[in-house]
């Protein structure tokens, strides 16, 4: 497991050193920016997620500009991904914290109506750098896929090994984002080597 991790965190590196690749949060990786991304991510695709984050965050840079930000403006904003009063209540509940608690404890962050353990989670590994994975359909994906393992039993393992709780989260969100999709795209996948399931390998003589 240690070469998969290894391979993830260097591969994200390389990206980001060629610009290749820029979290949605841009390069402010405060508790604001990245716990909105976290809830806006949610049940959205993030091609509509990602310009309303921008949005929000050219708009209302720090929480008690969201604060102030007029309630028709904000539900306009989140109608282009849905569930407005949902995540109205959330961004708001986030703000308000925030507004008082610059650096919450996972614990207060979980009491935020809407805000569940993933965001918690990528909120921990990249904003505290704490050896925490954020789990969802494609991190599972690519754990699950890349050690043949169940990621319940392997995720501690698997942040273990890190040199960066923030590059190994990060990398394994977009390696299951550009590689390790529904249908895997295994050859320029920088896991394929060291990969438990990779879709190249030769079929078992019968
Ligand atoms: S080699 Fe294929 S199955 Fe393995 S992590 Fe990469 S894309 Fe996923």
């Amino acid at each position: 497991m240690r070469e998969v991790v290894e391979r993830i965190e260097g591969w994200l590196r390389r990206l980001e050193r060629r610009g290749e690749y820029e979290p949605a949060w841009g390069d402010r990786e405060d508790v604001y920016a990245v716990a909105l991304a976290g809830v806006l991510h949610q049940r959205t695709r993030r091609e509509l997620a990602e310009p309303v984050l921008r949005e929000l965050l050219r708009r209302y840079p720090e929480p008690r500009d969201l604060l102030s930000a007029p309630e028709r403006e904000l539900r306009s904003l989140l109608s282009r991904i849905g569930l407005v009063e949902r995540r109205l209540r959330t961004v708001v509940g986030l703000a308000r914290l925030l507004a008082e608690c610059p650096r919450p404890s996972r614990r207060k962050l979980l009491e935020v109506p809407g805000v569940g353990p993933y965001t918690a989670d990528l909120v921990a590994a990249v904003v505290y750098e704490e050896r925490v994975l954020p789990v969802d359909a494609n991190v599972r994906r690519v754990v699950e896929r890349s050690t043949g393992r169940p990621v319940e039993k392997v995720r501690g393992e698997w942040v273990k090994s890190a040199r960066s709780p923030r590059d190994l989260a990060l990398g394994t969100i977009e390696l299951g984002r550009r590689h390790c999709r529904s249908e895997p795209r295994c050859d320029e996948c920088p896991v394929r080597p060291v990969c438990a399931a990779r879709s190249d390998e030769e079929p078992r003589p019968s």
